[in-house]
């Protein structure tokens, strides 16, 4: 069974080798930062209750996002397997998905911090359909409109300098502890998140 769970800080790739990787093994990436964004964006009663707390870079409640989870786990298209982009991010949230997911594979996001607050600063994503730019190392062809739909593109709110370092806190105490938890199960397999995505799918290939 291909259930992976990408861990690892923010900006460390793991949504840009997640798009990857579901095309190359014709599995579902599901990011709950990318539904909490659609709620937003469509001004759901979710999307409205979770605005403040995302764009501050604090964490949504533990049992809120679980709920989206296991609703997205049981559906079809994750029968042969399912990639998890940002989550679990707290002890809690890893212990409940332990009931559902005993077999994914853990993937660790090795990477320096300098390297990610320089990804999230110059990080760029289309405001229609959510693909990833960067201003240094992956720009689209025309300034500000996105290569694949020509929508328009944004800075998210939480890319912005102090959001950007409340992340890495909270990162660093809710979301690290997991590497042991998961260490402990026998889980976890670590991926120097430094290198380029199309070098880094190869090398996942290679193990997975
Ligand atoms: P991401 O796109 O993964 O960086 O997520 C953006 C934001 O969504 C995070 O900073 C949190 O506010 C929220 N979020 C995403 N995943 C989770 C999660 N597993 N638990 C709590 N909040 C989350």
């Amino acid at each position: 069974m291909n259930n992976f769970i990408f861990l690892g800080p923010p900006g460390a790739g793991k949504g840009s080798l997640a798009v990857k990787v579901a095309e190359a093994y014709k599995i579902p990436h599901i990011s709950t930062g990318d539904i909490f964004r659609a709620n937003i964006k469509a001004q759901t009663p979710l999307g409205v209750k979770v605005k403040a707390i995302i764009d501050s870079g604090s964490l949504v409640s533990d049992e809120l996002t679980f709920e989206l989870v296991k609703d997205r786990l049981s559906q079809d298209d994750c029968k042969n397997g399912y990639i998890l982009d940002g989550f679990p991010r707290t002890i809690r949230q890893a212990e409940m998905l332990e009931e559902l997911a005993a077999d994914a594979k853990v993937v660790n996001f090795e990477i320096k911090d300098e390297i990610v607050i320089r990804r999230l600063s110059t990080r760029r994503v289309c405001k229609s359909c959510g693909a990833n730019y960067n201003t240094l190392t992956l720009k689209p062809k025309k300034e500000g409109v996105c290569d694949k739909c020509g929508g328009e593109l944004y800075q998210r709110d939480d890319d912005k300098q102090e959001s950007i370092l409340h992340r890495m806190d909270v990162y660093r105490e809710q979301t690290e502890p997991l590497i042991n938890f998961y260490k402990g199960k026998g889980k976890i397999t670590n991926l120097d998140a430094a290198i380029e995505t199309d070098v880094l799918l190869k090398e996942f290939q290679k193990i997975f």
